[in-house]
């Protein structure tokens, strides 16, 4: 963007200098079909989420939340309205722009981990590397880095088998940050883990929205969308609420 248009808009602008929509949602509908049956999953979802937020998703079961964090993150398409990422229509790109958009911009954690079983803890993790064509050693590097600061620098050459469940989910983790993506995307990622590596999880994910990232993460544990300033509530595929908290000598109001 030119400086001139930046200025023009922040002028626009009401809630602040720095911040700017990372996510625009208008009107999305997400349509699933098989054969005669249609289900409308998503049903006019607005929603705008700004560069360093953190946001907690969070419904009942069946409400849509997947489905919306899968078009957040250009794993899937709407079947109608508007997408904006970065300021950019996502709606209009081909799958390769897709693919270049979520490997340069996003990093994804699910709660199934998706890690590859035959390959070492730091293979996993350069994937995404791989991926943007970064040379060898430096993905290693980078790999390892990103390992360390999830408190695994001991097991990057343990497979995901030889790890908790709470380990593969923080090299899990390790393979969302290692890009240095602007947008980290959870899905119900302590769905699988036990108290303490719960809290490991999302002290991880308060650590990368301290650093800058925006943070959206989705969960049906209210306890865990608590620690989240911004709370969007999902039922019927419809955004039904968007609650936002205050700080207020730490305790959330
Ligand atoms: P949540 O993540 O909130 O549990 P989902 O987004 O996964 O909800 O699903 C929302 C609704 O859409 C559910 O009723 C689900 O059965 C339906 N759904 C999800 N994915 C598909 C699909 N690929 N085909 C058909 N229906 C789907
Ligand atoms: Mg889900």
């Amino acid at each position: 963007m030119s400086a001139a248009a930046r200025r023009g808009r922040s002028a626009q602008r009401t809630r602040g200098a720095n911040t700017a929509p990372v996510i625009e949602l208008e009107g999305v509908r997400k349509v699933y079909r098989s054969g005669e049956i249609e289900f409308e999953a998503l049903r006019g979802v607005d929603v705008a989420i700004d560069e360093g937020e953190y946001v907690a998703v969070v419904g009942p079961s069946g409400s849509g939340k997947s489905t919306l964090m899968n078009i957040l993150g250009c794993l899937d398409v709407a079947t109608s309205g508007r997408y904006l990422l970065a300021g950019e229509d996502v709606s209009a790109m081909s799958e390769r722009e897709l693919a270049l958009v979520r490997n340069r911009r996003i990093g994804f954690v699910f709660q199934q981990f998706h890690l590859l079983p035959s390959k070492s803890a730091w293979r996993n993790v350069e994937l995404p590397l791989v991926y943007a064509g970064v040379p060898r050693t430096e993905r290693r590097d980078r790999a390892v880095a990103a390992l360390e600061r999830v408190g695994l620098g001991e097991r990057i050459d343990n497979r995901p088998g030889e790890m908790s469940g709470g380990q593969q989910q923080r090299v899990a983790v390790a393979r969302a940050l290692v890009t240095e993506p602007a947008l980290i995307l959870a899905d119900e990622p302590t769905g699988n883990l036990d108290s303490a590596s719960t809290a490991d999880v999302f002290g991880l994910l308060d650590d990368l929205h301290a650093h800058g990232r925006t943070v959206v993460v989705i969960t049906h544990d209210h306890e865990v969308a608590d620690r989240a300033p911004r709370n969007l509530v999902v039922r019927d595929g419809l955004v039904t609420e968007d609650r936002r908290f205050v700080a207020v000598g730490g305790v959330r109001r």
